[in-house]
């Protein structure tokens, strides 16, 4: 991801460093040059006319002018103005007083949560906490049977209403009857007793992963809403994978206006999506991205840090 954004950028400011001093003509065309690489890398467009504003605003000020090497102040201002469109400073999850904290985890189908879910318990593990997954995907037959096998490479134990359809996705006769049942189960009452157990059996964090459809829809919100209400979360995390391009921004707008939620995750990085994704939802959205999900291994998992992800354009 971002290669092509990288390979633009650096272009652009190795031309800007073969000068010396910089006039605003300079200055007016690296703008521009910058603007539409980030365009072309599906950065949504407010972001990026907020982003061109202040670069300019700031390359235009005594703080270049009076620099002793111009073009390098120029390329520390775009770099410190990536990390302010990421979202600024690492955000931690935030922890409840009174455990168990709820994570709640919400975004559309195939957007990774399954899989985030269970990268996220294993690295909640490694920092020492006690996390339980809870299975309130009742929509997709396998989606209980896929966190159980996550839950279970991850080393952490999963509530789920009843065992669910084999790893190949196919439902054997006893799973078939659990999930002909599971249909009419409730997943914001499964919600609600994995939170539960996790305070009867002294779990400090509940990883709450729910349904999403192909395409947003208000049955589905209502549902995620519902889950929200029935538990309360500290942190509802939105899932967006980085791939869907500038329909991130859109998706992640309706699921702000339907669910709420506090932090975004962003799911296949490692994809070679050309990145606008990653750089729009953070700033459309005002929330902060908390993690990133970069493989399909569990260990593909990367507390997002702004500051080295913006060097990592810039690198
Ligand atoms: P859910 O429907 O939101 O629960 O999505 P899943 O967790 O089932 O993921 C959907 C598909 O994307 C699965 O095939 C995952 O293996 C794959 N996947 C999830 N996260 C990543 C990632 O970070 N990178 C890549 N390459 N694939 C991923």
């Amino acid at each position: 991801m971002f290669a092509t954004l990288s390979d633009r950028l650096s272009a652009t400011f190795k031309n800007l460093r073969s000068k010396g001093r910089l006039s605003e003509a300079d200055i007016d065309a690296t703008i521009r040059e910058i603007r539409r690489a980030l365009l072309d890398a599906d950065v949504a467009v407010p972001v990026v006319r907020e982003f061109a504003g202040t670069v300019r605003e700031r390359a235009l000020s005594a703080e270049v002018s009076q620099a002793l090497n111009p073009a390098q102040q120029v390329v520390s201002i775009v770099h410190e103005e990536l990390i302010a469109i990421l979202g600024g400073q690492q955000r931690p999850l935030h922890l409840a007083k009174n455990p168990p904290t709820v994570v709640l985890l919400a975004g559309l189908q195939g957007a990774g949560k399954t899989t985030l879910a269970g990268k996220l318990a294993r690295h909640l593990r490694e920092e020492g906490h006690t996390p339980l997954l809870v299975a309130a995907d009742l929509q997709r037959p396998n989606a209980v049977t896929q966190l159980q096998v996550v839950g279970e490479r991850a080393g952490v134990p999963v509530f789920a209403p009843h065992p669910g359809a084999s790893d190949d996705g196919t439902v054997p006769e006893e799973g078939r009857r659990w999930w002909e049942r599971s249909k009419k189960a409730d997943p914001v009452a499964v919600a609600r007793d994995g939170v539960e157990e996790a305070r009867a059996k002294q779990y400090d964090v509940v990883i709450v992963d729910t349904a999403g459809r192909l395409g947003v829809d208000a049955e589905m919100m209502q549902q995620a809403a519902d889950i929200r209400d029935a538990v309360h979360p500290d942190e509802t995390l939105f899932v967006v994978d980085a791939m869907i391009g500038q329909d991130a921004v859109t998706t992640a707008q309706a699921f702000s206006d339907g669910v709420g939620f506090t932090g975004v995750v962003l799911s296949k990085l490692d994809g070679d999506a050309r990145g606008g994704a990653a750089l729009s939802v953070a700033s459309v959205t005002g929330r902060p991205i908390l993690y990133a999900s970069t493989g399909e291994k569990l260990t593909d998992f990367e507390v997002f840090h702004p500051d080295r992800m913006a060097s990592r354009i810039l690198d």
